[in-house]
């Protein structure tokens, strides 16, 4: 392999620029020519395509966003637009493709390699939602920017003796609001792969209120419902006035955590090894701090897990 190409694809996260680093500078440590692709899957079938050197990515390891921009493509979803895609890769002499994104980006991913043409995934999301890794590069930016917030709210909210609902992103996954939860020490967690009691919670709230306590927070993972909604929700069972808060996407910028950048330069640095290995068809990941990789149909086979005992633990300690 000679040529390689890589792109970022579906919902930005922090770090991804990281990992174009990461990628870009080993290939070319090993002698390959890196080629970047704009605008996710739409700028492969329309031909976005432009050679990277060592410098095209100085100073953005600590940038947010991605340098590549992102995009969403339908057309890349039938095997015509794919197709299309791979003609544009071997116009420019590309042989293989490193994709960081979800697990849609992952989905075109290996329809390419299914096609002949060896992909190899990178996790970018701050969902922090795909199996066959333990965390994924965004993830731990995004949380540190939702503790930050948690933080200043519970300020104001204690200053008042507040009770605040927070609704923090995850449409299927948990993980950002449960970590935060725990991190940013809310009375309550409302996640999507666990029902959640109104009774429970009202008796919580009362509870810390005879206590003596000034203010409670309430942390809303988005797929569960809208902060507001959880708020009528609440009022007509307690009576209880809130505030709410959505913190939207703020939690989808800003400089990477040391984490993130880290993780991202080590998943990015196998990619490339994998690819000079002329190996396709697989993801990177973290898994007990080692990196790891998984075929792409292994991780759709399997659904991401939140760490329940992590979310008994939250219970146990805002009693
Ligand atoms: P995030 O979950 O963070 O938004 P994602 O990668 O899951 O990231 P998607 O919008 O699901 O985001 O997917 C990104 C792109 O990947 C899509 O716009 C589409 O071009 C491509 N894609 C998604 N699913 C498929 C599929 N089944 N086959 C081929 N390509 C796909």
């Amino acid at each position: 392999m000679k040529r390689i190409g890589v792109l970022t694809s579906g919902g930005d996260a922090p770090g991804m620029n990281s990992a174009i680093r990461a990628v870009v500078r080993k290939a070319i440590y090993h002698g390959l020519e890196v080629f970047g692709i704009y605008q996710g899957y739409n700028g492969l079938i329309n031909g976005m395509i432009k050679k990277l050197e060592l410098g095209s990515v100085g100073d953005i390891i600590h940038r947010g966003g991605t340098i590549l921009r992102s995009a969403r493509c339908a057309e890349f979803k039938t095997q015509e637009g794919q197709k299309q895609g791979i003609e544009q890769l071997k116009a420019f002499g590309i042989e293989g493709l490193v994709v960081i994104g979800g697990d849609g980006s992952y989905r075109g991913a290996k329809a390419l390699t299914d096609l002949g043409f060896p992909c190899i995934g990178i996790p970018g999301t701050i969902d922090n939602d795909i199996p066959g890794t333990e965390f994924t590069i965004g993830f731990d930016t995004a949380l540190n920017t939702v503790i930050d917030a948690v933080d200043k709210i519970r300020d104001t909210a204690s200053s008042h003796e507040r009770t605040f609902i927070i609704e923090v992103m995850g449409r299927g996954a948990g993980d950002l609001a449960l970590w935060a939860g725990l991190a940013g020490g809310a009375e309550t967690i409302i996640i999507p792969e666990d029902s959640y009691s109104m009774d429970d919670i009202k008796r919580r709230l009362l509870k810390g209120h005879e206590r003596g306590k000034k203010h409670s927070i309430i942390i809303v993972a988005e797929g569960v419902m809208s902060g507001n909604e959880f708020a009528q929700k609440l009022k007509e069972a307690t009576n209880m006035e809130t505030r709410v808060s959505v913190l939207g996407h703020i939690q989808r910028g800003g400089s990477p955590t040391a984490a993130d950048r880290v993780l991202a330069s080590r998943l990015g640095s196998r990619a490339i090894e994998l690819l000079l290995e002329n190996r396709g068809g697989l993801a990177v990941g973290i898994e007990k701090n080692k990196i790891v990789e998984h075929d792409f149909s292994e991780i759709f086979r399997e659904n991401h897990q939140v760490d329940l005992n992590m979310y008994k633990l939250s219970k146990e300690l805002s009693i």
